[in-house]
């Protein structure tokens, strides 16, 4: 298929998604219009804790549906999982107002198997709410790193060192940017990106995730740098 075809398909889903009654971004139950979560699903998430920079606790419902969105070919995901998100900046909009909105980008071999940059369409959702300037290419990825997964915490930050740059450095250089992924593990990814948008002249870089890892919120909380997740997941 094409790239005019797939992206042709992608916008006539995205409009029947419109059309139809709001479902809850975990199981498809019937919502109220607004509702990421049906109730039996909202209640097994966890609000994450201020200073996270995420929303939710990367967990239950949350994580269903973003493993949904990313594995099962679920772009739509993106509007109840990106008004999520904004719950995460909405607190500091005010700081951002204005901002570039960039990506955690997927390297184009990823970006290919899956059709689309779940962190662009997420962020895409935010943009408007901050009278910001979107850059879905402002970073671009410069190898293809193997699944965070299969990773300690050590060798995640070593495996996307130096893997992210930005693409114009012209484009960030003296701006504040609101850089925006999905899921926040170990925020090795976050660091490697903010790393290269800073190297770029950017003036700032701040982040938001619809979700962030349990084990990060607890050493958040306890001021411990070292601890392993409670769960594993796909990053
Ligand atoms: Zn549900």
């Amino acid at each position: 298929m094409g790239h005019f075809a797939s992206s042709t398909s992608l916008a006539i889903e995205l409009v029947l998604h419109a059309l139809a009654p709001a479902r809850c971004a975990a199981c498809d139950a019937r919502v109220k219009l607004l509702a990421a979560f049906c109730p039996a699903c909202a209640s097994t998430t966890e609000a994450a804790p201020a200073g996270a920079a995420a929303a939710l606790v990367y967990a239950g419902a949350v994580a269903a549906a973003i493993v949904r969105m990313k594995y099962a070919s679920r772009p739509d995901l993106a509007r109840p999982l990106g008004d999520l998100l904004w719950r995460s900046v909405e607190p500091r909009a005010a700081a951002w107002r204005g901002a570039l909105v960039v990506p955690v980008p997927l390297h184009p071999v990823r970006l290919a198997e899956r059709g689309f940059n779940q962190s662009a369409l997420l962020a895409a959702r935010v943009v408007g709410r901050l009278d910001g300037r979107f850059e879905p290419r402002g970073l671009v990825r410069t190898r293809e790193t193997p699944r965070q997964t299969t990773l300690d915490r050590a060798a995640r930050a070593t495996n996307v060192a130096g893997a992210f740059r930005a693409r114009d450095a012209s484009v960030v250089r003296g701006r504040a940017v609101l850089l925006v992924d999905d899921v926040a593990t170990t925020g090795a990814t976050l660091d490697a990106c903010a790393r290269a948008l800073l190297d770029a002249g950017a003036a700032s870089v701040g982040r938001a995730v619809v979700a962030v890892a349990a084990h990060r919120v607890v050493a958040a909380s306890q001021g411990a740098v070292q601890s392993e997740p409670r769960t594993r997941w796909r990053s």
